[in-house]
């Protein structure tokens, strides 16, 4: 590593103190486990909390958990500029997903310190809750229903798999917090994450100068066939629903490959009805979804899908309902603030390249209020929600080094 800069972060203290969050639920097989708004997580929480109160910072919860800790700036009117990602794992995850960004935003804040540094504009590091969505079937919750995306009531009201709802897990974990969870003025938000893809890695670069996050659309699809006997039906009398949505999976790949290197195609969730090895399949039910960073692209694979996915149906002797769930915008990144990322990597003579988010991210939704860019990092293979994700400390160290020129950049911006 060659930083050009003298105002260093203690890639040493990242470390550890990323080592310390990991024993919050950590696994046999070196991952974590810390689903959201369980005791593990509030363990981890208080954790975090107790250490943003040592360095001097406020913290606050709102009404849906996300923690805000505050360093005040010189000039008390101007807007903060926040930081931060999510403390919550996947159950089977690793050790970087979020906890990244939540950790390196604390160490921005402890350089800060070390340097004597005060900001123009307060600086406010923030924690996310329930980023993953694999306990209650909401990703991107906390900032969600910040941004007003998600009603708080119907957030409140989700359940997991033994009843208990946000609402009521909040209060146990005692982070219901006083302050109301929508969006309040800010100047900017960066968080750095890991890329939990293979490209950085690829390319052998140190950071990702993330643009935005590329445009989705999601859909059910239903194929009814008809269940008859697998002994007794000739091909000529079956109406195969399996054998309809075989061709239909098969589709949405040869679909996502016309579109390049940037397109994404998946069928990743699949129901056999009856599922019985000597019943011809009756009824099957998917999940299809494609992503691209060109929204025009998804329009493309979008009118592609429906009408060719309803002509193999036709084909294959079965009917079909298709449901799109929702259609997301591509979200490009404040160019401003994805500025301050790509001079600070030069600055800090880091290889980097711009990147556009393949997976979801709070940032996202920030970004709907908040001037917002985002941070990436390798990992190993490019593998994430895994608990065999691995980073290396140089790779951290790089990360929150460029995080804390954004941050100082655009907290002491003249305005
Ligand atoms: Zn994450």
């Amino acid at each position: 590593m060659t930083a050009q800069t003298n105002q260093r972060i203690d890639g040493k203290r990242l470390w550890d103190s990323l080592m310390d969050m990991a024993r919050f639920g950590a696994t046999a097989k070196g991952g974590v486990r810390r689903l959201t708004l369980t005791d593990i997580d509030r363990q981890g929480r208080d954790h975090f909390k107790a250490n943003c109160e040592a360095a001097g910072l406020t913290v606050r919860v709102d009404a849906i958990g996300n923690m805000f800790a505050r360093r005040p700036g010189r000039d008390p009117s101007r807007l903060p500029v926040l930081l931060g990602s999510h403390l919550d794992s996947q159950p089977s995850g690793g050790k970087f997903d979020g906890a990244l960004g939540v950790i390196a935003g604390l160490e921005v804040m402890r350089s800060l310190n070390d340097l004597g540094l005060t900001t123009e504009a307060p600086v406010e590091l923030v924690n996310w809750t329930d980023e993953e969505g694999s306990r209650f079937g909401h990703s991107l919750m906390g900032s969600g229903v910040w941004a007003g995306i998600y009603a708080e009531d119907k957030a409140y009201a989700l359940t997991d798999l033994d009843g208990t709802t946000v609402g009521q897990a909040l209060e146990a974990i005692g982070y219901k917090g006083p302050e109301p969870a929508r969006p309040f003025p800010a100047d900017a938000y960066f968080e750095l994450h890991i890329e939990q893809g293979p490209i950085l890695e690829r390319e052998a670069r140190q950071i990702g100068i993330v643009t935005g996050a590329q445009a989705q659309v999601w859909y059910d699809v239903v194929c009814t066939g008809q269940v008859s006997h697998a002994g007794t039906t000739p091909p000529s009398a079956r109406k195969d629903a399996l054998v309809a949505a075989a061709r239909i999976i098969e589709l949405v790949d040869r679909l996502m490959r016309t579109r390049g290197e940037d397109g994404r195609g998946t069928v990743g969730q699949l129901t056999v009805l009856p599922n019985s090895r000597n019943v011809i399949p009756g009824e099957v039910r998917f999940s299809v979804e494609f992503r691209h960073p060109n929204p025009a692209e998804v329009d493309i694979l979008a009118t592609q899908f429906t009408t060719r996915a309803e002509a193999q149906a036709l084909a294959s002797h079965v009917g079909i309902e298709i449901t799109e769930l929702f259609r997301i915008p591509a979200q490009p990144f404040d160019p401003s603030c994805v500025d301050l990322v790509r001079q600070a990597a030069a600055r800090c003579g880091f290889s980097a390249r711009e990147i556009v988010s393949g997976a979801g991210h709070d940032a996202v939704y920030v970004a709907r209020h908040v001037p917002t860019a985002m941070i990436f990092t390798p990992c190993k293979d490019g593998l994430s929600h895994n608990e065999a994700e691995s980073i290396e400390p140089g790779e951290a160290e790089a990360g929150c080094q460029v995080l804390f020129e954004a941050v100082l950049a655009r907290a002491n911006r003249p305005l």
